[in-house]
């Protein structure tokens, strides 16, 4: 098949990566104050109303999960509008920026959640788009960086046990608590219900044995956000008082983002 380089086009597509739950971009905390303040609203109050968590199973402890990362909430992304368009473009997160340069520089078009996007096949990039991905890759690793003096400190990142059914079912039983109070938005809440809901299933027709780990992840993401959703706003409200430490890598942001503007 023909190679052609990679173009993007929201509306032919139906902006599909903005959409998926497979696609959510995770999040640094500069990421966080940058929608914020784009929004007129504080890093906190974005957590707050879309925030999301990406929880992995560490790959050497089979049968317990970590969470990973801050994330957005994605199904759709509420940033989405109604044409397709961003709503935040210029203050668009890191993942967003980056994707889908980064998976195809990679080489990881065949990764789970990316198989059904069109403009990732048998596509290369423009060496400027190239020279940009990783210009904002390593704008994120210095964020990274910020986040875990700053961020992580809190031991937050804990390890999630779900070594038995039992301890699934404590995790969806809190998480249902948590949205039954009216703690999240209607999305979240939403979202809660069906995962808990098709993670029951599941766990009924082919056992829980049967079921990856990773799998199982996926479905602890929403509720994982609910539980921790107040405990992460805390720190959150702390760590704004240090938002002077992302402004070097926003302002060199800024100046990328222009670039991006251009493909
Ligand atoms: S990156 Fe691909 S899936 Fe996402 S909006 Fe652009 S064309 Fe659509
Ligand atoms: S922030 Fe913008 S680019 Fe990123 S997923 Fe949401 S709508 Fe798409």
């Amino acid at each position: 098949m023909e190679e052609k380089y990679f173009s993007c086009d929201p509306v032919a597509c139906n902006a599909e990566c903005c959409r998926s739950i497979s696609t959510k971009p995770v999040m640094t905390f500069g990421d966080f104050l940058r929608i914020g303040q784009h929004l007129g609203k504080t890093a906190t109050d974005i957590w707050l109303e879309s925030g999301n968590v990406a929880v992995v199973p560490l790959q050497d402890r089979e049968g317990i999960a970590a969470l990973a990362a801050l994330a957005l909430f994605h199904n759709p992304c509420p940033y989405l509008s109604e044409q397709n368009k961003c709503n935040i473009y210029n203050s668009r997160p890191l993942g967003c920026l980056e994707f889908p340069f980064t998976a195809i520089e990679d080489g990881h078009v065949d990764i789970e959640g990316y198989h059904s996007l069109d403009c990732m096949k048998n596509v290369r990039l423009f060496p400027a788009q190239r020279k940009l991905c990783k210009a904002v890759g390593r704008i994120a690793e210095e964020e990274t960086r910020l986040d875990i003096e700053l961020f992580w400190s809190e031991n937050l990142r804990g390890c999630i046990d779900i070594f038995s059914q039992m301890q699934y079912e404590e995790i969806a039983r809190r998480a249902l608590g948590v949205i039954a109070n009216g703690k999240v938005s209607p999305a979240m809440a939403r979202e809660v219900r069906i995962s808990a809901g098709e993670m029951h299933l599941l766990i009924s027709s082919k056992g829980y044995d049967s079921i990856g780990v990773r799998e199982l992840c996926n479905f602890l993401e929403p509720m994982v956000y609910a539980i921790k959703r107040e405990q992460f706003a805390e720190v959150f409200r702390k760590a704004e008082k240090f938002k002077h430490r992302y402004k070097k890598t926003s302002d060199e942001l800024r100046k990328l983002a222009g670039f991006f503007n251009s493909f």
